[in-house]
């Protein structure tokens, strides 16, 4: 069985908290795209393997501009019905425990995005800089408190340059 489709973040609450927003996927809009299929073995009451795709909008931490980060994730699951199963498992699957016997492809397509989301998002090297104006709380604020307060060698230096002049 295959299922495939399209979603939007209003589908999936948790990854709309995580992101600012999506992005335009090819040929797809500001969407979720999504494909499963479900099939017999693994040692699991169900094997799925599906692949989501979206472009995530996040907060650049470098210059705090939007990042629009491409994501694809493939989904290797075993679906188990108690946690007994685990150990037969083939171990190139997730487990994942089905509770009442209810699927939740909606929560594996968040989990999978979630787990896409660097815990530092940046644009690539070079493409962007921190900003220079310090109305943020940057770097420029914590130096201010590592800066020693006097050097009486520079202070020295300085009086001798006079000097030379
Ligand atoms: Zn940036």
């Amino acid at each position: 069985m295959l299922y495939s489709g399209l979603l939007g973040l209003d589908a999936l609450p948790r990854l709309a908290e995580a992101v600012l927003g999506l992005g335009e996927l090819e040929g797809a809009g500001r969407v979720v795209r999504y494909q499963l299929s479900f099939e017999q073995g693994g040692g699991a009451r169900a094997l799925v393997r599906g692949r989501v795709e979206a472009v995530l909008l996040l907060p650049c931490q470098r210059c705090l501009d939007v990042l629009a980060l491409p994501v694809t994730a493939d989904l290797h699951l075993g679906l188990l019905g108690a946690e007994r199963e685990l150990a037969a498992l083939d171990e190139s699957l997730d487990p994942v425990l089905i509770e009442d016997d209810e699927a939740q492809p909606l929560e594996w397509i968040e989990d999978e995005l979630l787990l896409a989301i660097p815990s530092i998002p940046r644009h690539a090297p070079g493409l962007c800089e921190a900003p220079v104006d310090g109305a943020s709380e940057g770097l420029s604020d914590r130096l201010d408190v590592v800066e020693p307060k006097a050097n009486p060698f520079a202070a020295l230096a300085a009086l001798r340059g006079r000097e030379d002049d």
